[in-house]
């Protein structure tokens, strides 16, 4: 049977039949089951008929032959042999009248032969007849020999056997012997033509029986040839319609177990129109929808719904057979993490629609530049992994190859796109890291392009940065601190250090709240090492939590001295903590445990961190806020909100960053920026904090900014509470003597609005 193949009409592709081997099977599925059987149940009846009609035929013909053997032959012979028996019987009868004619005993004698003669006559006229009757098929042999018979019947009637009854019934013996010897002579001549008609009857009689037998025979080959072919026939039918149905349905069972085992390209055959056919053809459609669904579950289990690209486990398959594959060759291989520079701005201050246009833009540009020449992932949020596989083997050759595709990569990135009606630029650092030799884990090598990326980050962005063996020993200083940060809390490591918030005449208006960790062997470590460490690995929660706890001891603590009762505390927020669904009650908790004043607490967020979800943020922000607590937006000038987005915050107070401090003598636009915060603030009704403030230069020129309160060096670093007390106490003394000795006496602080 030739190769087919058919085209699918649902889906347009081409499914290659099922090769049966067997003829029969073609023929026979393009009827329904039902119809084979009955035809193969007419055929079987047909042949039963013919059989039947065959066989009774032969019997007739048999039986036909029998019977003329016996009636037409048999029994015209017994009646000529009967003929002859009485004949031979009037012999014996005129011999006893002869005997009486010679000495007369009885003359009842005589009248017994008479009538015995007479009744003799009658019986042979009668057998004569009967004979004439049933003796049909006559050859012409007979008819002289019949006539002959007759006419010698006749005399010896006549002549002979009426003459010797009437002579022995009047007693006259001496006139039997002429008619006995009459009949004797008579008898003998008629003898010989009754055995030649019964040997004519028996040539007849055999010739019959002969032509029976041979149509018997006849019949009997006939019928058992026929049989045997009918048989044979139907056999043979049989097997193909048994075959045309056990070995679609063996195909049916294969293709259910490939089906099974998860292959799902089984060629079916899909020519027949029968039931099986359309089995098949409902499990061709099954195939081509698992088919569909697996490649969908695959699809979605390896690859990322917004860009297409593989996704972090299809990375990790990739990675671990490069790994593999890496040590068995020479050749180097290089991971490349690559992170948007701006991406989180777009997305908080343009929507997720415009930041998923990006990133699929990212994908689309990325994939433009990389090609065939390696995997490219996304591992979710704006970070990109591209895996190079197959580089040279001199690790400088490796080196120059992986830049140029950086750069390349930097490049495409770098051009402006217009997303949702706006021109959007975007730029990228990506961490490279190289290996070879099967050197590593995939999260090794993931962990180094991560840490090379956040170097190329801190070397301003927009670059790349190849992990050297010194970033491995941040890592694993940063892995070490991760551990030791887990029972730090427990080992009462931390302490809460104070620094001083002061107004324009550098009177205390209250302090942040600064975490310090200690540890044993690594010594003092510094918030912004620790912090992001803690946020990354979720401890932030409980550390954030004992720093709130504490705050709130604390501020209860000082409401009983007049010299704290009025300073507020400003205590740092994370991310992490603030999105946790438990941060209000946290924070309540802390109220309440402590009893502090809620007015005195004061949470710093950064701008990041409130445009993350602003409207999840501004209903936090607002519950807290109906309990009295105040918020504070830290850092501000380094992030991206806008007037918009602040309008909308509940917050009480601006801290300007110290980066814009720093410079504010010498630089005109750090002092117009801070001036347009300060401006911003005081049109929004909030209070306004430069922190980092450093030199009494930096303190006048906010002042003359209109910044009237500050936090830095210049009035206190951030101390212990013991000594952040003395040093309250300090100040107070050195106010209360510059009140006496100054007068009238300086503008008094400014109220905190509350
Ligand atoms: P921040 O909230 O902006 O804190 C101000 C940082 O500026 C502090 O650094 C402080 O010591 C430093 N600073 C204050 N005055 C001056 C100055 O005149 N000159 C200079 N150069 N620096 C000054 P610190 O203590 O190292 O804290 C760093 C960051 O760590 C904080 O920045 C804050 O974001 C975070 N942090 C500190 N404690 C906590 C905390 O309890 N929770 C959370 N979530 N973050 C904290
Ligand atoms: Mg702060
Ligand atoms: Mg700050």
């Amino acid at each position: 049977m030739a190769p087919h193949t058919s085209p699918d009409r649902s889906l347009g592709i081409t499914v290659p039949l099922y090769r049966s081997g067997d003829w029969g099977y073609g023929l026979f599925s393009h009827f329904r089951i039902g119809t084979r059987l009955t035809a193969m149940m007419v055929v079987a009846a047909v042949v039963a008929v013919l059989l039947a009609t065959l066989g009774i035929q032969g019997l007739a013909t048999s039986n036909e032959s029998l019977r003329q053997v016996y009636e037409e032959r048999m029994k015209p012979m017994q009646a000529l042999a009967h003929i002859s028996h009485l004949m031979l019987a009037n012999r014996l009868q005129l011999q006893i009248a002869l005997r009486e004619a010679a000495a007369p005993s009885d003359p009842a004698v005589a009248r017994g032969v008479a009538d015995t003669l007479q009744r003799n006559m009658e019986d042979i006229d009668q057998l004569w007849r009967a004979h004439q009757a049933q003796a049909r098929t006559h050859n012409p042999q007979e008819y002289p020999l019949a006539e002959r018979f007759i006419r010698r019947r006749e005399q010896y009637v006549v002549e002979a056997i009426q003459p010797a009854i009437q002579a022995l019934r009047a007693l006259a013996y001496r006139d039997v012997s002429a008619p006995a010897s009459r009949a004797q002579a008579l008898y003998e001549s008629t003898n010989t033509e009754i055995q030649a008609l019964i040997n004519l009857q028996l040539d007849a009689a055999q010739a019959t029986y002969g032509a029976g037998m041979q149509r018997y025979q006849q019949t009997w080959w006939i019928s058992i040839s026929a049989l045997l072919t009918a048989m044979a026939l139907l056999s043979l039918l049989g097997v193909l319609l048994i075959r045309s149905l056990v070995r679609p349905l063996r195909h049916v069972i294969q293709v259910f177990r490939h089906i099974e085992s998860g292959k799902l390209d089984t060629p079916i055959d899909l020519r027949g129109s029968d039931e099986i056919s359309d089995v098949m053809r409902a499990l061709q459609t099954l195939q081509v929808t698992l088919d569909t669904n697996a490649k969908a579950i695959h699809q979605l289990a390896y690859y990322d719904p917004l860009t297409q690209l593989p996704n972090r486990r299809l990375l990790r398959e990739r990675m671990e057979a490069a790994l593999l594959a890496s040590g068995q060759d020479i050749q180097h291989r290089a991971l490349l993490l690559l992170d948007l520079d701006n991406f989180k701005t777009i997305n908080d201050t343009q929507g997720h629609e415009v930041g998923d246009q990006l990133l699929v833009e990212v994908a689309q540009s990325l994939r433009s530049v990389i090609g065939e020449r390696g995997t490219i992932a996304r591992l979710g949020g704006d970070e990109f992994v591209i895996l190079l596989n197959d580089l040279p083997a001199q690790e400088s050759s490796a080196r120059e190859h992986v830049k140029h595709v950086a750069q390349q990569l930097l490049t495409i990135l770098k051009k402006p796109s217009t997303l949702a009606g706006h021109i959007q630029r975007t730029s990228a650092s990506i961490g490279i890291c190289l290996f070879q030799r099967n050197n590593a884990t995939a999260k090794d090598l993931l962990k180094r392009a991560d840490v090379a990326m956040y170097q190329a980050k801190a070397d301003g962005r927009n670059g790349f940065c190849f992990f050297n063996p010194a970033m491995q020993a941040q890592l694993d200083a940063r892995t070490a601190l991760q551990c030791a940060l887990h029972g730090a809390v427990d080992a009462g490591q931390f302490q809460l250090h104070f620094q001083l918030q002061v107004n324009a005449q550098r009177q205390a208006l209250g302090a942040e709240v600064l975490l310090r960790w200690t540890h044993p062997q690594f010594g003092s470590i510094s918030p912004g090492v620790f912090i992001p460490i803690a946020e990354d690995s979720g401890l932030i929660l409980v550390l954030g939590e004992w720093v709130l706890q504490q705050a709130c001891l604390q501020l209860k603590r000082w409401e009983d001295s007049a010299l704290t009762s009025d300073l507020v505390l400003a205590v740092n927020v994370s991310a992490r903590q603030f999105s946790h669904p438990d941060f209000v009650t946290q924070v309540q908790g802390a109220l309440q445990h402590s009893g502090a004043n809620p007015a005195r607490l004061v949470l710093e967020l950064t701008e990041s961190l409130v445009l993350q979800d602003i409207a999840d943020t501004i209903n936090t922000m607002q519950m807290l806020r109906r309990q009295g607590v105040r918020f504070s937006l830290d850092d501000f000038g380094t992030g991206y909100s806008s007037l918009s987005h602040l309008k909308q915050l509940p917050l009480y107070q601006l801290k300007i960053d110290g980066s814009f401090v720093q410079d504010i003598v010498t630089d005109p636009s750090d002092q117009a920026m801070v001036q347009t915060m300060v401006d911003m603030a005081h049109n929004l009704g909030m209070d306004v904090i430069a922190e980092g403030v450093e030199t009494e230069a930096q303190r006048q020129a906010l002042l003359r900014l209109d910044c009237p309160t500050y936090q830095g060096y210049l009035f206190a670093r951030p101390l212990p509470l013991a000594q952040f007390e003395q040093s309250l106490e300090q100040q107070a003394t050195r106010a209360a003597s510059a009140t006496s000795s100054i007068s009238p006496p300086s503008t008094p602080a400014l109220p905190m609005r509350a």
